[in-house]
This record gives C-alpha cells, sequence and structure tokens, in this order.
C-alpha cells in the first residue's frame, strides 16, 4: 500500500482536529491550549513528549529501528492578529486573532505524522517532531535553540513545511538554495530647523532631506549590487509636518530590507546608512539612523532539497513537484533552524491555481483537501532520509 493510501484513514480525524485549532487561534508565545492539544495528542500516542521548549514549544520522540541517527520534523502553531471575515462553522472564536498562515494545517500535518509514523515504523533511527511557537515575527524558531533544542534532541538535519496559495493543492514545490529573504526594519529620522513656509531661507528643511533619500535608497539595488543578486529596499513609512504654512522640524522615515545573501545584507545595511549620512551632511540635518535585523535568510541545503524532491515525488508524483520555482522575498523563522544544521523548508500547494486567497488574508482557509498529502510526505521524508545508509 502506498504512503497516501495507508494514512488516508486519518483524514477524517485530522480535518476536525484542524478546524478545532483553527476556531481557537494563539498570538506568538501564547499557544497554550495549541501546545496542550498537541502535547496529548502525542502522549495518547504513547510518544515521548516534552513541553515548555523555547516558551510553548512541543518536542515528541518517535523511535524506529535501532540507527543513532536522528531528524527534526518542524510545524508552526501560532496565529495572526487579524479579525477572520469568514463565515463557516469553524472560523475564529476569538475577536482580532486568526489562522490567516495555515499554521493550524501545518500543526495537523505533523499531528497525523506523528500517529503515521508509530504505526508504520518503516524508518530506522529518530524523528523528532517540533512544534514550534511565533512563527510571525516574535522568533519561536531561536527560542527553542536558545532553550537547548538541537543539544537535548541531537539531529542531523531538520524539515520545514509551509502551505502555498496559488499552487495546486498537493503539489509541491522544492528549492535548492534560498527559499525565502531575510527581513530587516530600518527608522531614520532627520531634524532640521522649523520655519514659515514663506522664509525656507530661515529654517533647515527635514523633509526635503527625507524626499532625497526616498530616491538616493533606490540606487542601492539598480546601482551597488551585483544586478545577478536579488535586493528590495522599500521606504513604507514618511511622517513630517502638519501645516500648509509650516516646514516642520523633523521628518521620520522607516522601511524594510529583503536579500538572499549575507554579503548583500551587509552592503545594504552599510549602503543605507551611508546614504543616510550623506543626505543629512549635504542638507544640514541632523541624523537618527537605526538599523535592526530580523530574520535571515532561509537558505535550503542541496543534498537535504534533493532528498525532499524525491519523497515528494514518491507522494505527490513527478509531475507536481517542481524545484524551479522562484523563491519568495516574504521571510520565515525556519532560517534559524536552518543556520544551525542542514535541511529544507519546501511548499506545498494550498490550491486553487493562479489567484485564490492569500497568505495573511481575512478570508484565508488551511485547504483540509491536502493533509494526507502533507501527513504522507512526511512519512516518506522519514523513511527517505533514514533507511539508505548516507
Ligand atoms: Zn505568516
Ligand atoms: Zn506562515
Amino acid at each position: 500500500m502506498s504512503v497516501i493510501e495507508s494514512v488516508r484513514p486519518l483524514h477524517g480525524k485530522l480535518t476536525a482536529i484542524r478546524r478545532d485549532i483553527h476556531a481557537h487561534p494563539e498570538l506568538a508565545f501564547e499557544e497554550h491550549r495549541t501546545a496542550e492539544l498537541v502535547a496529548r495528542h502525542l502522549e495518547a500516542l504513547g510518544i515521548e513528549t516534552h513541553r515548555g521548549i523555547g516558551g510553548t514549544g512541543v518536542v515528541g520522540v518517535v523511535r524506529g529501528g535501532r540507527s543513532l541517527r536522528a531528524i527534526g520534523l518542524r510545524a508552526d502553531m501560532d496565529a495572526l492578529p487579524i479579525t477572520e471575515r469568514n463565515s463557516f462553522a469553524h472560523r475564529s472564536t476569538v475577536q482580532g486573532c486568526m489562522h490567516a498562515c495555515g499554521h493550524d494545517g501545518h500543526t495537523t500535518m505533523l499531528l497525523g505524522a506523528a500517529e503515521a509514523l508509530v504505526a508504520r515504523k518503516d524508518f530506522d533511527g529518530t524523528v523528532y517532531l517540533i512544534f514550534q511557537p511565533a512563527e510571525e515575527g516574535e522568533g519561536g524558531a531561536p527560542a527553542m535553540i536558545a532553550d537547548g533544542l538541537f543539544d537535548r534532541f541531537p539531529m542531523e538535519a531538520v524539515f520545514g513545511m509551509h502551505n502555498w496559495p496559488g499552487m495546486e493543492a498537493g503539489s509541491f514545490a522544492i528549492h535548492s538554495g534560498p527559499v525565502m529573504a531575510s527581513a530587516d526594519r530600518f527608522d531614520i529620522r532627520f531634524t532640521g530647523v522649523g520655519a514659515h513656509a514663506a522664509m525656507p531661507h530661515l529654517g533647515v528643511d527635514p523633509v526635503v532631506a527625507g524626499a532625497a533619500f526616498v530616491q538616493a535608497a533606490q540606487t542601492l539595488v539598480s546601482r551597488t549590487l551585483d544586478p545577478i543578486d536579488a535586493g528590495v529596499v522599500s521606504v513604507t513609512q514618511f511622517h513630517a509636518g502638519e501645516a500648509y504654512n509650516v516646514i516642520p522640524d523633523r521628518a521620520e522615515l522607516c522601511g524594510t530590507v529583503r536579500t538572499f545573501a549575507a554579503e548583500v545584507r551587509d552592503r545594504l545595511e552599510r549602503g543605507l546608512r551611508q546614504v543616510a549620512e550623506g543626505i543629512a551632511a549635504s542638507h544640514g540635518v541632523q541624523l537618527a539612523f537605526e538599523y535592526r535585523r530580523g530574520y535571515p535568510p532561509t537558505i535550503n541545503t542541496a543534498d537535504e532539497a534533493a532528498l525532499c524532491a524525491e519523497a515528494a515525488r514518491a507522494v505527490a508524483g513527478p509531475e507536481r513537484v517542481f524545484t524551479d520555482r522562484r523563491p519568495s522575498m516574504g521571510a520565515e523563522d525556519f532560517a534559524y533552524f536552518l543556520q544551525e544544521k542542514p535541511g529544507a523548508y519546501v511548499w506545498i500547494g494550498n490550491g486553487p491555481g493562479e489567484g485564490g486567497c492569500t497568505l495573511h488574508n481575512p478570508h484565508y482557509d488551511f485547504n483540509d483537501e491536502v493533509l494526507p498529502t502533507g501527513v504522507a510526505y512526511w512519512c516518506q521524508l522519514a523513511r527517505t532520509l533514514l533507511s539508505a545508509a548516507r
């Protein structure tokens, strides 16, 4: 019997679990109900279960055979501060909180894998099931690492999976190398001298300095990066002034920087500071500059990505596994796991095809039809990785 046929009987039960989690979303590091649901489910399967890792994180330990080899499979559990606009029965029961990124589905697929792995035991080694908190901007992955995840549960590689709307349901996209970008933030304040708008020579105008900065910052990508390298500099806020006839004394600008490579990231951070300093000097305004690094880029290792593709082909068929999709400039804290271990983070299509509801949209919902495929992929991946001697 194929892996997917063997997990199909779980579909009804998993759909009920997924909808229950969807109806009870919890924000980053507040996933107490979800973590308890996960831990109880694992314990009911007889799986060794560890709670409270990196806050609300949970790890389950599934052993098969006698090999000392081990891998980690990871799901995220948190929801977003969005008010759901769906009207179906399993819509969010919490005002201002919603599973709009499908982490309810990710958690459920890993719970399904737990059950199937215990039943199948067709791998030789240990599978650590990692249920992490706070993927959405708050850094649950580094919190688990800081709490000793990889020391307490030594593993040779770690794997993640995210649903991807706009890709056919149950198809896979697997990237060798970069899959998601880094996400940094900057805050800039130009302070000049306020004046009557009719007498600009009596003041120092920070608005003109700010406008010059917005223009000049765009030359960083176009003129200082290798054209083959990807980078985004977006100024997303520009606040200054409140009257028609007053030159304000300050202008505040904020934005985000996205890249796939450490050198590009360093260059853009350095370049933004240089541009801001140059603009400040040439316009005679004072500068306050702050650059904060967020999630690093998510970079899949080539060997592990190839093994993921092999497992996905066995589950979904070669015609539904894509290795030529462009990466996304979105960000993902699975990146921190991949800074520590080899591994790969793959996309599973959430349907329909082109168009449809995107992630983080108040009408989004995880597609329950995908559940058996995701579970089968995790099982097949464990078998692929923990069978052949590597
Ligand atoms: Zn998200
Ligand atoms: Zn997400």
